[in-house]
């Protein structure tokens, strides 16, 4: 509140420095005018009145420096006064020169009194002051001088008038102090929020990075204007508030401690103030009993201010600020502010929680499907195995019939174990244990070795071509394209009952380019990012047409991600796809060609 006023004080000076020039400057050039208009209608007069002038002038310029002078602005509103009064009886003892009315001087008062009250932002002490003063010179001058009017209802209409200057410098100051306060508070706020919008921003920048409760108690020393900031979390395990954070320019940070400054909840009064209040400062580090005096001593806190970051009733950390030297009350901006940043924090601290919670339930869920994959492969080839031996008659010549059922689990369980396999895969690649071994690879040589093996998956009506430059061998991951080219051309095959599937490769600019087109079914266009992604099929009802699980695109995506390239997508219902590959490679070397 002093500050605010002191501020408020500030400012009036300086507009009146500027209001106080400018009305200088203004009175100047009008008694320079006045004194031209003399010259000219009255010579009489001028021997008389050019002293008044030239002293009127004087005091104009002298007021016009005095506002410049830093040294007299804390007396700037005195002056002020001193100077409105000596041109306000000057004007005066010009009137009575020229023998002016008593009329004429009463409205001079009166219109200088209402002017200076409007275009000067001084105090009603001063317009009190300079309006006793201008009645003084009324009433000494008011002998001298003749009247048609009553003296008295004169005098008593001049002094009502003066009163009512006063009066309103009085509201107008009031109301100027106001708006004022109000811009200040408005402001304030607005700074507040940007403040803890950068905090937000921060904490939402820094979820996943170990330093995001540094980072916040750096900023927080910035915005309180402190000397240091530190984060205290709750440990489930030991029961116990940890130090994890801790930002303390000029020297004081003592990382030896983060990690090693524990308390217990019963052990500070001050956690228990602190689930009371939600914000509480120790205005002397030296003089309190909330806080162990070797804590106090240990960080050097001459003051500080505790805010609890609260988690719905429970209290999973505390955020304290403060100084290493000054003590003294903390401000409300600075109260604000703390309270702020827990609140944001608390919110960032259930954020990084769930996440966490999110990540070690992915890698069980991946560990199981893993785990699970693993088990079911070996069943698996036994059954296919046995199911050889059968087909193969090593136990006995089997029948028609029997022949034909045997076939039907070889097939199932062949297709099982085929996605088993390809759910290991996805398992390896999710968790990020995919090798890259990049050898010289024929890529003619990997279309062919495609096409071959999903012939058997194509409709009789239907076309197979490829097409690539002989000669062209690259230095990739044979494995990896051949997964990505054969899941592409799988599902081309798949989806395209009749007509055509061709795919074609082609190198430039250290780029391999594989594009697989098929005039099939089609894909709609708010499907074309969705299936890419795992399980995700265009039609996963269970009396769809195709067999499938969803993990082809996500493998070849995946895997040409891996190599560092990119999948391409584009479709037109009942029209047809075409799905390009890119993937940066160089050519091989002439002497590695002849190895591919
Ligand atoms: P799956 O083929 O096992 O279902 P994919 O991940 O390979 O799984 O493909 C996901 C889905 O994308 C398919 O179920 C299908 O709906 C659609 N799709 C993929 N390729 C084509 C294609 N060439 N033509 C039409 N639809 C396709």
């Amino acid at each position: 509140m002093r500050e605010r006023r002191a501020t408020f004080e500030l400012e009036r000076v300086g507009l009146l420095a500027r209001r106080m020039s400018l009305l200088a400057v203004f009175f100047v050039v009008s008694v320079g005018l006045s004194a031209i208009v003399h010259r000219v209608l009255y010579p009489e007069r001028v021997a008389a009145i050019l002293p008044i002038f030239g002293v009127q002038i004087l005091i104009s310029l002298a007021a016009v420096a005095m506002a410049r002078v830093e040294r007299l602005r804390a007396r700037l509103v005195a002056t002020t006064a001193v100077v409105a009064l000596l041109l306000i009886w000057l004007a005066d003892l010009y009137l009575v020169r020229v023998g002016s009315p008593l009329e004429e001087l009463a409205f001079t008062v009166v219109g200088l009194l209402a002017g200076a009250s409007v275009a000067l932002p001084w105090t009603w002490c001063a317009q009190l002051v300079v309006a006793a003063g201008a009645l003084l010179g009324l009433a000494v001058s008011a002998p001298l001088l003749t009247t048609t009017m009553n003296p008295i209802s004169l005098g008593v209409s001049v002094v009502a008038l003066a009163v009512l200057t006063v009066v309103a410098t009085f509201d107008v100051d009031r109301y100027r102090y106001q708006a004022f306060a109000q811009a200040l508070v408005q402001r304030g706020e607005a700074e507040i929020a940007a403040a803890l919008m950068r905090v937000g921003e921060t904490l939402h920048a820094h979820l996943r990075d170990p330093r995001m409760l540094e980072e916040v108690n750096r900023l927080a020393t910035e915005m309180l204007a402190c000397d240091w900031s530190g984060t205290y979390l709750w440990d489930h395990e030991e029961a116990v508030f940890v130090l994890r954070a801790l930002w303390a320019p000029f020297g004081r940070a003592d990382r030896h401690a983060l990690g090693e400054v524990t308390f217990a909840a019963d052990d500070l009064p001050l956690l228990q103030r602190l689930r009371s209040e939600r914000i509480f400062e120790i205005q002397d580090g030296a003089h309190q009993d909330l806080v162990a005096p070797e804590l106090i001593r240990y960080f050097g806190i001459a003051s500080a201010l505790y805010t609890p970051i609260m988690q719905e009733e429970r209290m999973s950390g505390v955020l304290v600020h403060g100084y290493g030297e000054r003590t003294g009350p903390f401000s409300r901006r600075q109260h604000r502010l703390a309270l702020g940043i827990a609140q944001a924090m608390a919110v960032a601290v259930e954020n990084a929680r769930l996440f966490q919670e999110v990540q070690a339930a992915s890698s069980l869920k991946s560990e199981f499907v893993a785990t699970m994959s693993h088990e079911l492969r070996t069943p698996l080839n036994i059954i296919c195995g046995y199911a050889d031996l059968l087909q193969e008659g090593t136990f006995s010549a089997l029948t028609e019939q029997q022949l034909d059922t045997v076939a039907r689990i070889s097939r199932s369980a062949g297709l099982l174990l085929e996605l088993v396999n390809t759910t290991l895969d996805v398992g390896r690649l999710e968790a990020g244990h995919t090798p890259i071994d990049r050898t010289p690879v024929r890529v003619e040589g990997v279309l062919e070795v495609v096409a071959e093996e999903v012939r058997a998956l194509a409709a009789p009506e239907l076309a197979v071509t490829w097409s690539a430059p002989a000669d062209l061998v690259v230095v990739t991951d044979r494995d990896k394209l051949k997964t990505i080219v054969k899941n592409l051309v799988a599902n081309a095959v798949k989806f395209t009952p009749a007509g055509r599937v061709h795919a074609e490769a082609l190198w430039d600019d250290e780029l391999l380019t594989v594009r697989v087109e098929d005039t099939g079914i089609g894909i709609p266009e708010d499907e074309q990012v969705a299936i890419f992604e795992m399980f995700r099929q265009v039609d996963g009802s269970s009396t769809r047409r195709f067999a499938g699980v969803g993990l082809g695109l996500h493998i070849a995506r995946r895997l040409t991600e891996v190599l560092g390239g990119q999948v391409r997508i584009e479709s037109t219902v009942g029209v047809g796809s075409t799905f390009t590959v890119s993937i940066p490679c160089p050519r091989a070397m002439p002497e590695e060609r002849l190895r591919a």
